[in-house]
């Protein structure tokens, strides 16, 4: 009888314990697969702690040691090591003076005396109404959303490329801060949304090819950004043109505690010319769900013999506008694509998209903003 109940003991202890691990492994699974974007981003900043305090041991072990040693001064030029230098560079670049005169014939300069540096993002809700009543204001801005600076040559065509998906409160945010943005910037743009139907998990790389050939339908531009509509500059000296090699404009996010999460990090916003896009066979199309497709991106930047630039120090800040959606299915097969596969297959291109996924969506070359007549 007493081996009996011992045993029974010993089971009803096992069987606890194998509830208890089930359901916790079974939640971090959920966790990890259906809000893949939450899960990375708590991940990110675990690893984020991590290196910050081995930053900060390592500067207090640099203080000591300049302290006990008397015959080393501490200089203007004395970091500690390990540092990212760029970071404690002066801003030597010039803008200028606010008396600077244009002129329509000659190209609009880069480092406009409007670029004042530091913006301070307010991320709370406004409506499309009145965004419109705001913009409705500047008959410079064309039906569809078209601007172009007046008193000079502006120096890049810029499309800004927007995937989207029932987010509909970022998008007046976005707008409200981006439009004001790039006319300080003197640039030539368009905003277009690429708006993805049904319930199929979400497409972004996708999407972007789909803009691409959309946008090229309806102007000549020669510069294309690619940017999350839940991310916002911080800095108005983030210049939105191109380069001779693609560029990757949100190197810092808030939501990353403004540490570059990866050397490859190639996901926000990023900006390509047209002839680079082209060359790189633009982005996969095999990456449905959430990951992977801005690591791909990178692959074929860097197989097409390009590097990739990014904003010097704290130019390349972002906010992040807070999101409680759901968040999207974690894309697995990316992990496949990535080992070994410099670049997704060849069937992934952009020439094949027009004629088979485009059904899957709805294009809304919903521009902005309408201006109301
Ligand atoms: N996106 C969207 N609807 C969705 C999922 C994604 O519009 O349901 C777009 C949106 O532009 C977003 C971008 O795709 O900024 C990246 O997705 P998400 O914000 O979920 O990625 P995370 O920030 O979690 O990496
Ligand atoms: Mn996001």
């Amino acid at each position: 009888m007493s081996v009996l109940r011992r045993m029974m003991r010993v089971s009803n202890r096992s069987l606890l314990a194998f509830i208890f691990f089930f359901s916790l492994s079974s939640s971090c699974l959920y966790f990890i697969y259906v809000a893949p974007g939450i899960a990375n981003t708590y991940l990110f900043m675990v690893q984020a702690r991590g290196i910050m305090l081995r930053e900060n041991v390592k500067t207090i072990g640099h203080m000591i040691r300049l302290y006990t040693n008397k015959n080393t001064t501490l200089n203007g030029t004395d970091y500690p090591e390990g540092n990212n230098s760029s970071d404690y560079l002066v801003q030597t670049t010039t803008y200028l003076p606010e008396n600077f005169t244009y002129s329509p014939y000659l190209p609009c300069p880069e480092k406009l005396p409007y670029m004042r540096g530091f913006l301070n993002v307010n991320v709370s809700e406004v409506s499309f109404d009145e965004i419109h009543q705001l913009f409705s204001k500047d008959l410079d801005i064309e039906p569809g959303g078209h601007w172009r600076p007046k008193d000079c040559k502006p120096r890049w065509k810029v499309a800004v490329l927007i995937p989207f998906r029932n987010r509909h409160e970022h998008l007046p945010i976005f707008f409200l801060h981006l439009i004001p943005m790039l006319q300080k910037q003197r640039l030539e743009f368009a905003f277009y949304v690429i708006e993805q139907t049904g319930t199929q998990p979400f497409n972004r790389a996708m999407l972007f090819n789909v803009g691409f050939k959309e946008a090229m339908k309806d102007s000549v531009w020669d510069c294309v950004i690619f940017h999350d509509v839940d991310h916002l500059p911080e800095n108005d000296r983030n210049y939105y043109g191109c380069g001779e090699m693609p560029r990757h404009f949100a190197a810092k996010l808030d939501k990353y505690m403004y540490i570059l999460p990866y050397k490859e990090f190639f996901g926000g916003v990023s900006g390509l010319t047209v002839e680079q896009f082209r060359r790189i066979n633009g982005f996969p199309n095999a990456f449905w769900g959430w990951g992977g497709e801005d690591d791909d991106l990178w692959n074929r930047v860097h197989y097409a013999g390009y590097n990739v630039t990014r904003p010097e120090g704290d130019l390349g800040k972002y906010k992040s506008i807070p999101h409680h959606h759901r968040g999207e299915v974690q894309f697995l097969g990316r992990l496949h694509f990535r080992r070994g596969n410099i670049h997704t297959p060849a069937n992934c291109r952009i020439e094949g998209i027009v004629s088979k996924p485009v059904k899957q969506f709805f294009i809304s070359k919903r521009r902005f903003p309408r201006v109301k007549s």
